[in-house]
């Protein structure tokens, strides 16, 4: 008998609570991983740097297991056909995996859940990927949290309201929350399953071709975190830590940076309740995937331009600072944080196209799209989603270049011709745009 590990967005071999938990029952773990085809068949391009991630980051997984005697199992398909065979192929006595919060997967672990059931096999999933899970951070008053600031609060009295202590890799014990204490995968490494190496689908196999995107390390300088709160707006600059996509597929854990950021940079440590902010949003109110949080919002008639949405896409309005945010989303699937706001905020406000229309978008092209995130970061644009700036507050592009780009370095990297007659004129007027979002905006709410 075989217990299964089931990988999915925690993809690695320490600290991970699923992985430990199955490692700890009474048999052997045998790990596995399935490209859904589900996921992978709406991808529009072969050339997805995020596909090629996964797959390196799996065959380094199953490189590293092997030198024990151990492999990974990677199936390519359907899980609504994958587990089945499976269940056929082994002598399942358990499945272990970690919560993932989006609808679809919700709805498909629900499924296994029930395939598993009917055969008498135990379902144990953890939470792992997120510090604290809605439940988790409750109002006093009971019921979840649609703001961001006293979630926050909350959050941290949680965090600290329960200490433990924890050997360090030197040896020391040391006092950590009990939260962010991390789980010794290694301690229990032998009870993987022995087997010979397992083959693999190679990218091509599964129809995806290299690219030369390049991913940003996994590991991030201490000095970088510490003076995160002074360098974090500013574009121009190496000032954040380009960790997203690893939080997204898990190859590094929440526990360990959150409990790094705690020590080091409570502005980080803010970002990173961000995450689980939305996080809980979507798991709480699955409806924000297709429509705004705020009901009213579904009212405003936007104006859905398709030319208009084509030259927002290539970074060619004319406005310089979103110009440069969208080429070096185009270029490398990466956008500050401060250019994604300005660029968001300039799609559903100055050009009135659908905020949706933005979302998938950089759901296409974003290395670290995760999807609570992402309809976070558009419905705050927007104006309709939880903790939303109010509608009537328009980000000003030159504005925000003077604030935050002064010197037209960001710009000049991204747009080489600004500044020469190549470079496009403004594709709308700043304050006619401001007007007319200001009247949709109200005409829309109006009639809600
Ligand atoms: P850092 O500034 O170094 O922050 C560290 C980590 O904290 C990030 O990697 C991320 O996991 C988390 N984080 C930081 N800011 C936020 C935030 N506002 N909301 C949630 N988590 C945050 N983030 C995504 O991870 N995926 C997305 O698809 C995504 N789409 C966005 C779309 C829009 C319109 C906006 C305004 C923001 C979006 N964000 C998204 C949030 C944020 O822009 C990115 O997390 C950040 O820019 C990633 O760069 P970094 O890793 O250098 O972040």
């Amino acid at each position: 008998k075989v217990s299964i590990f089931w990988f999915r967005r925690d993809l690695r071999l320490h600290d991970n609570a699923g992985l430990y938990h199955a490692l700890r029952g009474a048999h052997p773990v045998l790990p596995l991983f399935i490209f859904d085809r589900e996921i992978l068949d709406d991808l529009e391009s072969p050339k997805d740097a995020r596909v090629e991630f996964l797959h390196d980051t799996l065959a380094g997984m199953k490189e590293s297991l092997e030198q024990e005697g151990h492999s990974l199992l990677v199936r390519y398909g359907f899980p609504k056909e994958i587990w089945p065979a499976l269940l056929k192929e082994f002598d399942v006595a358990a499945v272990y995996t970690n919560r993932d919060y989006e609808p679809y997967a919700k709805k498909r672990d629900q499924m296994v859940r029930e395939l598993l059931d009917n055969a008498g096999i135990p379902f144990h999933d953890f939470k792992d990927h997120v510090i604290f899970e809605a439940e988790e951070v409750q109002k006093k008053t009971g019921g979840n949290y649609t703001v961001f600031t006293p979630y926050s609060r909350t959050w941290k009295e949680v965090l600290n309201n329960r200490m433990d202590s924890f050997t360090n890799p030197d040896g020391e014990q040391q006092e950590i929350s009990y939260y962010l204490k991390p789980y010794p995968v290694e301690a229990y490494a032998s009870h993987f399953l022995e087997t010979e190496p397992l083959p693999m689908p190679t990218l091509e196999d599964m129809g995806f071709e290299p690219t030369d995107i390049e991913i940003p390390p996994k590991s991030v300088s201490r000095g970088l975190i510490r003076t995160y709160d002074e360098t974090r707006d500013i574009p121009a600059i190496n000032g954040t830590s380009r960790l997203g996509i690893h939080f997204r597929f898990g190859t590094i854990s929440i526990r360990e940076k959150a409990w790094r950021a705690k020590q080091l940079n409570d502005t980080f440590l803010n970002e990173l309740i961000w995450r689980d902010f939305y996080a809980q949003i979507l798991d709480e109110h699955p409806h924000v995937a297709e429509r705004s949080f705020r009901p009213k919002y579904d009212y405003v008639p936007w104006r859905n331009d398709e030319a208009d949405f084509k030259k927002w896409c290539e970074g060619k309005t004319g406005y310089p600072i979103v110009d440069a945010g969208m080429r070096e989303l185009n270029a490398t699937g990466y956008m500050h944080n401060r250019v994604r706001m300005i660029t968001a905020s300039f799609l559903t406000k100055h050009l009135l196209i659908d905020w949706r229309w933005g979302e998938a978008y950089f759901a296409k092209k974003l290395l670290d799209f995760d999807l609570s995130s992402n309809n976070g970061g558009w419905q705050w644009a927007a104006g309709s989603g939880t903790d939303a700036a109010p509608y009537f507050r328009v980000f000003n592009p030159y504005s925000q270049q003077k604030k935050f780009d002064k010197d037209f370095k960001y710009i000049k990297k991204w747009v080489p011709e600004f500044g020469t007659d190549r470079y496009p004129e403004p594709m709308v007027e700043h304050k006619m745009a401001r007007e007319r979002c200001l009247e949709a905006y109200k005409s829309g709410l109006e009639k809600a």
